[in-house]
Parts: C-alpha cells; structure tokens; sequence
C-alpha cells in the first residue's frame, strides 16, 4: 500500500470582490498517493483551478485542510504546468529550461547535468540555442515540462496543458508527457476536460460536480494494456466503459 502524499479535507474557498461572492468549492475532499496519476474532470468554471492554487499554496483555504506528507515529513516541491507554457521568446530553450534553478541560484554543475540528460531524453538535445517561437508546439510543451522537473518537485500539478494544442499533437504529447512524469516517478495531478485523455493516461478520475465544486464520483482505472503505449490506452477493452461511466456522471452535472 502506497502512502498519501496530499490530503485534502473538506475544503471550502469562496472568491470575494466588489460584485459580490463566488463560491468556487465546497466541502471537497480527496487523497492522492504518492506516484499516483490522478486526473480530474468536472463542468466547465466548477472550480478546478482553484483546487489547483490551494494546493500550491497561492490561495489559502476558507475552511477544512490540506496536508503534505513529503519525503522526511517535509512539504514536497509542487511544479505547475498550465495551458500556455509561458517560455520566454527573449531567452533560448536552455536558459529558458534553466531559468527556476537559475533563480533559486542552484545552477550548478550537476543540476546542468541533470537538465542535459533531459532535453536529450525528451528530443530537444539539438534545440537548447533555439528559440522558444522554432520549436513545434510539443516540443514547446515538453520544454516547459523539463523547466519544471528542472526543480525536481514530488507533485506536479497540470492544468489543462494541452488544450493549446492541436488534436494530433495533443494525442502524442499528452502520452509523452504522461510517460516521462510516470518515468520519473512523480505524483501528478492532471486537470483535463478531455475525459479521453483522463481515462488513457490516469490511474483514477475524479469527477467533481458543479459549482460549488465536490467530488461527485471516482473512477480507478485499470486498463488492460497490450504494451506499455499509453496511446494505445484508447484502444483497451475497458475503455468504452470507463468513459461512458464519466460521460454519463458529467452530463447529469451539465443539466
Ligand atoms: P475551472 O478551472 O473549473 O474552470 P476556476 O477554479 O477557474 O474554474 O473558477 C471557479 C469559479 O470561481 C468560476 O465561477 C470563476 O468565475 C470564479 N473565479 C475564479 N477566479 C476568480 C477570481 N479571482 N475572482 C472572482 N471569481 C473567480
Ligand atoms: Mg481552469
């Protein structure tokens, strides 16, 4: 049995301006295990990335809890991938991968290292002089993937980073990405409003309702897989099942 890495406990935020109050979720609770892929899916504006900046502690919670559980019972480092990946045309891809440790001043010989193996691991070994604006949208993606892993968090939290992209492309990057996140061992927490792309690439959906946002139903997935492809996820029996299940928890939602 894996350990919890995130506990969430009935968790309530509200958004508060001159108009009024919004409230965003709703006695929520969930848990994410260490090494987990969990994705979440729910009614557009439900309140998903909120959840989302709670937990990378840029909102702080109205009511109820989140706890860690890090390695050493520290905080772990939480990465965050959203929709655009923010690379900066002014900088190369190198010093555009680099610039967190470049920040937090931790560029140093092995962490370089480090950063090299991954942009020859993930395809961009021949890119890093290259501007962000010569790189295809996936190559984009996977280098705001590894300026991310560049600061080596335990969570990674993804809010809806392919949407950018166009459908082929978002077929191949979202698997890679997902492969090279599982690869590294890292827990993620994947906001998606592709229930396709939920169920090919995560170990369990969660379904939240709409707004105020709580977890409506859970889905562990497990997929009988005739190679590790996660394309070929799409094309696993259980498939069909797992979708129309969450299809049919959503449109009760969308009503
Ligand atoms: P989702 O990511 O599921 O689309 P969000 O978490 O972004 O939803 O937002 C949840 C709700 O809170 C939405 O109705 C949104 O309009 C509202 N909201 C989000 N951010 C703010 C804000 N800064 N001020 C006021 N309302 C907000
Ligand atoms: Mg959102």
């Amino acid at each position: 049995m894996t350990a919890d890495i995130l506990k969430i406990e009935h968790l309530s935020y509200s958004y508060h301006n001159l108009s009024g109050e919004t409230a965003a979720l709703s006695d929520l609770s969930f848990t994410v295990k260490k090494g987990e892929f969990l994705a979440i899916v729910g009614p557009s504006g439900c309140g998903k990335s909120t959840i989302l900046s709670l937990i990378a502690g840029l909102l702080s919670p109205e009511e109820g809890g989140i706890t860690f559980y890090g390695q050493n019972g520290r905080r772990p480092g939480i990465g965050y991938m959203l929709q655009h990946d923010h690379l900066f045309e002014w900088r190369n891809i190198w010093k555009n991968v680099t610039l967190g440790l470049e920040i937090q001043h931790k560029l140093t010989p092995e962490n370089r290292r480090r950063v090299e193996k991954m942009l020859k691991d993930y395809g961009l070994e021949g890119f890093a002089k290259k501007k962000p604006s010569e790189l295809s949208g996936g190559m984009r993606q996977r280098a705001a993937l590894i300026r991310t892993l560049a600061l080596e968090p335990e969570i990674l939290l993804l809010d809806e980073p392919f949407s950018a992209l166009d459908y082929q492309t978002r077929l191949t990057v979202s698997a890679d990405i997902a492969r090279i996140i599982r690869a590294a061992g890292k827990t993620a927490i994947l906001i998606t409003h592709d229930l396709s792309e939920a169920v090919s690439l995560s170990d369990r959906v969660l379904v939240l309702s709409r707004r105020p946002a709580c977890v409506k139903a859970e889905f562990p997935i497990r997929l009988t897989l005739p190679d590790n492809s996660l394309l070929a996820a799409r094309m696993a029996p259980e498939y069909t099942r797992y979708f129309n299940q969450i299809w049919e928890e959503l449109s009760n939602e969308n009503e």
